[in-house]
Formats: structure tokens, sequence, C-alpha cells
């Protein structure tokens, strides 16, 4: 940059939510990014993670789909196809098929380290900043001062909170707003433990293989096997989908807002994993034979935020609409909310003046949207279980499953992006916004 940059952005937080914000903002050369992580170097867990039709439009307009497509667990291939099959499976008799929801580009599935690598590598030199984890932040008229835990400090026109479901900017955020005589804003400081926990694991597909003695059907799609308070998901990741993610989940609504005591991922034995879903279908017990590592994780989500934003500071991802894996829309909503809000924060009208229309525009489009799919992704579990109102009804619940991922199409990142710069423009004095365009 060789002329003082229009806008100086910090990102606290290097996730799949930080990390595509910065790739998407390094598209535009009058913008400085500085992006802090407080561990040592970019990272993920071994796991899968699987993104949808709208997603891949993003990764397309940033330039990485040709890089991620080498990476995919799956062909990537617009044509209508499987997104998720569902099976009743609680029996140890073979299950069966009773919904499949289908999308083009089908259920697009990644190892989530492999997926991380290629944002890394689109992301310019000098930009990420390690070992650096924010302590507290404070707003002023003129900019954000950042105060990280090594005592070193930091200015910028503007601060995104990309720090996770236990982010510390949200807390801050919702504490200083709550002491302003709402304190029933505090409800949003915490994550709510679900009631629910999964094992999580990988598999060689090499072992499926062997122990099923033919080609397991999670190396085609992606199967979400279904029982009383209890499923389990599997697709195959990597290069020719050569390891299996598992993920085997078991709840009680009724400890849904309990207080969750302890860590909230620990190891465990693939004894557990196996012993808690005994008498489930064959290809199922097939999966679980092959488990030689697991980890049990508490799943956590977020009230939905009445806000995201305050004058010169957003939260986006987790931070922002932490939510439920039901849908596979977490890591999707945060790449949503990094393509709107760098379109955003691209355009020409926006400086260290204006910024609070900004984000204000990026609220008002991402908000409604983003929070929406919280409250989907909960109410995807209890289905999942037959925990709802069908129970294990399949003739109703198969086609209201099929139907829970309509909001894919209800909008287009494209409209998206015009209606916030839409609302950014009526926000600006006309005079500022039309001078900007000339
Ligand atoms: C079992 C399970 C399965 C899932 N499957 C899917 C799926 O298939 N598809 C999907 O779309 N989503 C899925 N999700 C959700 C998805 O994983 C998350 O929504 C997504 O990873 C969130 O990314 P993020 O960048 O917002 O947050 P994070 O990944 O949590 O990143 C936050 C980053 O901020 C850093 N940080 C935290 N505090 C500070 C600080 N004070 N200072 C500096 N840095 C800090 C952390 O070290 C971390 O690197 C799943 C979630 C779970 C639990």
């Amino acid at each position: 940059m060789t002329s003082a940059p229009r806008l100086r952005i910090a990102i606290v937080g290097g996730g799949i939510g930080g990390l595509c914000l910065a790739v998407a903002l390094s598209k535009h050369a009058d913008i400085q990014i500085d992006l802090y992580e407080a561990a040592g170097q970019f990272s993920e867990i071994g796991a899968g993670v699987m993104f949808w039709a709208r997603t891949w439009k993003i990764f397309e307009q940033l330039g990485l789909a040709d890089d991620l497509a080498k990476v995919a667990g799956a062909p990537v291939d617009e044509a209508l196809s499987i997104g998720l099959d569902f099976r009743r499976s609680d029996a140890p008799t073979p299950g069966s098929r009773f919904a499949v929801f289908r999308s083009p580009y089908g259920c697009i599935r990644f190892h989530r380290a492999h997926f991380l690598d290629v944002l890394v590598d689109h992301l310019p030199k000098g930009v990420a900043h390690f070992g650096k984890r924010l302590a507290s932040y404070s707003e002023t008229a003129e900019g954000v001062e950042l105060a990280f835990t090594d005592g070193s400090s930091a200015s910028f026109d503007v601060l995104i909170g990309c720090d996770g479901i236990k982010s510390t900017i949200r807390k801050q955020m919702y504490e200083e707003e709550a002491s302003k005589g709402k304190p029933h804003l505090l409800q949003h400081v915490d994550p709510i433990w679900s009631g629910t926990m999964t094992y999580r694991s990988l598999i060689p597909a090499e072992r499926l293989q062997e122990v099923a003695g033919h080609k397991h059907r999670v190396m085609d799609d992606a199967i979400v096997y279904c029982g009383k308070s209890k499923h389990v998901v599997s697709y195959g990741i990597g290069k020719g989908a050569n390891i299996v993610n598992l993920v085997a989940i078991f709840s009680d609504p009724k400890d849904e807002g309990k207080p969750f005591e302890g860590p909230w991922v620990v190891d465990c034995s693939p004894d557990d994993v196996r012993k808690a879903f005994q008498g489930w279908e064959p290809e199922v017990q097939q999966l679980l034979t092959c488990v030689d590592k697991a980890t049990l994780w508490s799943l956590h989500f977020l009230r939905p935020l009445p806000f995201y934003v305050t004058s010169r500071v957003a939260l986006l991802g987790d931070a922002a609409h932490a939510m439920l894996p039901h849908q596979g829309a977490g890591a999707g909503q945060a790449i949503e909310d990094a393509y709107i809000l760098a379109n955003i924060l691209g355009d020409p009208s926006v400086t260290p003046a204006t910024i609070s229309h900004a984000l204000k525009a990026y609220e008002d489009v991402r908000l409604p949207f983003a929070n929406a799919r919280v409250e989907d992704s909960r109410v995807n579990g209890l289905l999942y279980q037959f925990n709802s109102e069908h129970e294990d009804r399949l003739e109703t619940l198969g086609p209201t499953l099929e139907n829970r991922w309509n909001w894919l199409w209800e909008t287009s990142l494209e409209e998206e992006v015009q209606q916030a710069l839409g609302i950014l423009g009526a926000k600006l004095q006309p005079t500022t916004w039309e001078m900007s365009k000339l």
C-alpha cells in the first residue's frame, strides 16, 4: 500500500470466519488488515466440514473454488445431487431411507485442515499475527484501541470479532450495553448447553471397506442415521474420500439450558461410542467397529443476539451466532458474514467517519438471516432424533426434513450484497454517497 489506507481493520480470531474475512478484504488494495490469533498458528481440528451451494458461490467469487475443488471429498459438480440421505437405523436389522435432501452441488465436504490450508494459502503475507490474545478493547470517537494479554496494544478504525463461541469481544460488548440499564442483555454473554453431546472420530476409508466387505454407503454420500434421541452423521473427506468423518450424537432435550460443568471436549474410549449405538443397523455397526480414537464434545449455542455491532465493533461467525451443527451451516454462515461485510467495507464510501453506518448495514442484512439458522439448526436436531411433534412418524417427518434447507434459495448472496449497499447508501448523507461515486 503506497498511500495512507482508507480503512484500518483489526480482525480478532483466525478460524474459518476470520480467515475468510481477511481473504475477502485483501481484494481491496486501499484497506489495511491485521489479523490477530491467540494460538501460535492457524489450526483446525481433525474432522470434516460440509458446505452448501450458497457457500460455493462465495468461494468462486473469492477465487478459492479451484483450489478447494482439489481437496474436496467428492467432485464438486453443479448438478442436482444428494445433500443428505436420511435413514431410520435404530434397530439391528437393516434400516431404510425415509428422506433425501437434494441440492445443486449436493454436500460439498472437506477435511477441516485441508480447507483451512487453502484459506491460508490465499492470505497475503504479513497480515497474520500469532500468539496475540485480545484481553479487551476501547471504542473512542477516533477509533478502537486493542489491548492484548501480552501487554501490547494497537489502534484501528474498526474491530471485527471473529473470536468464536466464547468470544471475549461479545462478552465485553454485551456487558457494556447491559451496564446502561439493560441487564437482560447479560443472557447473551455465555453460550447455552443444548443437552446434546457428540462423539467425533475419523476412520480410514480402507479399513471401513475391509470391515464392510464392500464400498460403504458413506463413501458416496453424506448419510444421517436416525433413532430416538440419537443420530449419526457420516461422509467421506480428503482426497478420493480416503477418510470417513463420523459424528455420533445423543441428546436429552430436557437438559437444554442446564449448566454444563467441565471441559467441552474430552478424549473418550472407542467402546463408549460403540455402546451408545448398540443395537443399531449393521452399517452403523461397521462404522463404529472402525473407531480407534474418539473425542466427546458438549454442544452449545447462543440465544439469538439482538445486535451484532456497536459503532466501530462487529461480531462475525460463531461470536455472533454460534449454532448447533444440525444444518451443516455454522461455518457457512461465518463465510456469508465475511463475504457481505467485505463487500460493504470495500465500498469507497466507507471511511472512519462512516464506519458505523457500514457496520449497521452489515447487521441489518446478516442478523435476521443468521439468527434464523440458529433456530433452524436446533429444530433439525429435534427432527433427526424423533423429538419433534412428528416423533417417529416417518411419513410426515420425511417431507418436513426435505424442506428444511429452503432458506438456501430464499435469497442470493449478490442480492444481499446489493441490499446491504442500498441500506448503506440510504444511511449516508446523499451528498457524501453521491460524491464517492463520482
Ligand atoms: C460437531 C460440529 C460439526 C460441525 N459441522 C459443520 C459443518 O459441517 N458445516 C458448517 O458450516 N459448520 C459446522 N460446524 C460449525 C463450525 O465449525 C463453526 O461455525 C465455525 O468453525 C466457526 O468459525 P469461527 O471462525 O466463527 O470460530 P472459531 O473456529 O471458533 O475460531 C475462533 C478463533 O478465534 C481465536 N480466538 C478466540 N479468542 C481469541 C482472543 N481473545 N484473541 C485472539 N484470538 C482469539 C481462536 O483461537 C480461534 O482460532 C460444526 C460444529 C460442530 C461443533
